[in-house]
């Protein structure tokens, strides 16, 4: 298996540092000359760049804001070109919470991807690579996106996890926009022909390769050739064809001693030299590759160089016979191995924790989607079950609105039926049928005195045949109005028929009676027939009966009593009251 360190320190130095590059040529603030100066040897000999840092450090007090943005990340960028990720990562860490502009914030995630994959922390690398993916839809310049993709391809590669980074590799092509000799062409492709060799895929690998130097032929990017160049004589070598490898690696090795510092790809080139030189019987050169490539690999400080470097040494010593040196070479070999084992074991466990955490927060976010939908739906049921429940209920009212109206009706008509019953229309008292059912009430009581007037009009035929019909009517509302007013609580008062009205009086002695029936008479002989349109003069007499206490009479008994009393008071004259003798 082919180590998968690549290009991220390229990028870095690259793309962190460029953005910068051009912005402030023309500036003589002496900040701002610093800052350009150091620009300019991260691009070139980032090693160099401390020097105007150690400067810059001096005049921080005096930073704006964005002189302090530039400042932090030239300084993280400069701990990286020396291997101290450590405070690489520091810096990075303690300035992130102050960067709001996404493009700024994307460069301080990368150096937290790629410093923390570098020390071995890949949860934090993860985390952070996270973040910078998820930052990419908004950031608006293809540079910024370019730097969060590789990081995210840099880290999914040294994971093993191919598919996530071949993934990255298309977003970057996908940047290209067009662009003839665009950046993100040439490193798309450098990118997806390096992954398909790292995973195994030599064909899909060397079908691209063509494809891949013209665009980074065409985006004048020299470097990038030479890597895709570099991919493919080690793949030679891998494949077995070590003369055609070194022939083609050869030229490749001056050119990267012109062109970059980056220790890694030569460190691969020249371990794959080592082990064609070793096939080919070329003891010297092999021995000569094999150690320049472990001692730049003891450098870099990459394990899976390390590890590899250390046993291509071994061989050769073996071959050369030099068996102890040989068996250093295992043993150094075998104990980087096994670093190689763990790490990658602990570089899987946090991917798969990561990953996990992010699919579990995914899935978290789906069931509360799902559970949302749910509410939404139960709250659309409720409303719906809230609405059918008002709709009853409003029946229900309607339905007993229309039943309280319908019984109130009933009841009110009932009672004028009742009481037109038991009313005689024209005078508004008691009809004989209700008059008597009341007055045999009070003669229920055998203890209680209890007397009935009887009176009837005089002459009344005469009223009506001298004034008409009406003025009698008339009359017949005039007397009973006055025999009413002299009622009390309990006593009832009825027309018998025609001009002849009977009274009951409750707990009414003879006297009592007398009297009313008296204060009656008197008043009735006194009515003003003025209103009826006529002037006459009325009368009526009565008669009396009662029944004293401890007497057994009936209602009917006394009334006959009273009528026999009545019809003497007629015979007598009329106008007077007569009282029955017992
Ligand atoms: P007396 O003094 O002997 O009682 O003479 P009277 O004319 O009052 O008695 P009579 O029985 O001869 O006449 C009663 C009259 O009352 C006859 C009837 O036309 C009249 N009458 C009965 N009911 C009504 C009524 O509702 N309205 C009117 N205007 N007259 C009525
Ligand atoms: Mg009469
Ligand atoms: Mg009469």
């Amino acid at each position: 298996m082919r180590s998968a360190c690549c290009v991220r320190l390229i990028v870095l130095l690259l793309l962190v540092a460029s953005h910068w590059l051009n912005a402030f040529a023309a500036e003589e603030n002496t900040v701002d000359v610093l800052l350009s100066e150091c620009a300019h040897y991260l691009n070139s000999t980032p090693e160099s760049a401390r020097f105007p840092l150690e400067k810059l450090h001096a005049l921080r007090s005096t930073f704006t804001q964005i002189q302090n943005e530039k400042y932090h990340n030239f300084l993280a960028a400069s701990f990286a070109a020396r291997g101290m990720h450590e405070e690489r990562v520091a810096v990075a860490e303690s300035y992130l919470g102050e960067v709001k502009s996404p493009p700024t914030r994307a460069r301080f995630l990368y150096h937290l991807i790629d410093g923390n994959a570098s020390l071995g922390h890949y949860g934090k690398a993860l985390l952070a690579m996270n973040e910078a993916v998820q930052l990419v839809p908004i950031l608006d310049d293809a540079q910024s996106k370019i730097i969060v993709l590789q990081g995210a391809l840099a880290l999914s590669n040294s994971l093993h996890a191919f598919d996530d980074a071949l993934e990255y590799a298309q977003r970057i092509y996908a940047l290209r926009d067009d662009n003839v000799g665009s950046l993100a062409a040439c490193m798309g492709l450098t990118d997806i022909v390096e992954i398909n060799f790292l995973k195994g895929d030599r064909q899909t690998a060397q079908s691209l390769v063509q494809e891949a130097i013209r665009a980074c032929d065409a985006n004048k990017n020299q470097l990038f050739t030479l890597i895709v160049k570099t991919d493919v004589a080690i793949d030679l070598i891998d494949s077995g064809q070590y003369t055609t490898g070194i022939d083609r690696g050869l030229p490749l090795l001056r050119e990267f001693s012109i062109l970059s510092q980056d220790a890694d790809y030569v460190t691969q080139l020249e371990e794959a030299l080592a082990r064609a030189y070793l096939k080919a019987n070329i003891m010297d050169r092999a021995e000569y590759y094999g150690k320049r490539a472990f001692a730049r690999a003891q450098t870099a400080k990459v394990l899976e160089l390390q590890e590899k470097t250390s046993e291509t040494m071994a061989a050769i010593k073996r071959a050369q016979g030099q068996l102890a040196a040989a068996v250093g070479f295992y043993e150094v070999n075998l104990a980087l191995k096994k670093k190689v084992l763990d790490d990658q074991l602990h570089k899987n466990l946090a991917y798969q924790r990561v990953k996990f955490d992010t699919q579990d927060k995914a899935n978290q976010m789906a069931l509360l989607e799902q559970k949302n939908k749910t509410l939404s739906v139960e709250r659309a049921l409720q409303q719906g079950r809230y609405q059918n429940l008002i709709l009853l209920m409003t029946l229900v009212l309607v339905v007993l609105a229309i039943l309280g109206a319908w019984l109130v009706n009933t009841l009110r008509l009932k009672n004028v039926f009742r009481k037109s019953a038991q009313i005689d229309g024209l005078t508004q008292v008691s009809n004989r049928a209700h008059f008597t059912g009341c007055a045999q009430q009070l003669f229920k009581d055998a203890q209680s005195i209890v007397s009935i007037v009887l009176f009837d009009m005089d002459f009344f035929k005469k009223i009506n045949d001298t004034y008409g019909h009406a003025a009698g009517d008339w009359v017949l509302e005039a007397v009973c109005a006055i025999a009413k007013a002299q009622l009390q609580k309990g006593d009832c008062i009825g027309r018998l028929g025609g001009e002849e009205f009977a009274i009951c009086l409750k707990d009414s002695s003879e006297g009592h009676a007398s009297a009313m029936a008296e204060r009656c008479r008197a008043a009735i002989a006194e009515i003003d027939t003025q209103p009826c349109g006529f002037d006459f003069l009325i009368t009526a007499s009565f008669g009396v009966a009662t029944r004293s206490r401890g007497q057994s009479a009936s209602f009917e008994e006394i009334l006959v009593a009273a009528d026999k009393a009545l019809y003497l008071a007629k015979n007598e004259g009329r106008n007077r009251v007569t009282v029955a003798k017992n």
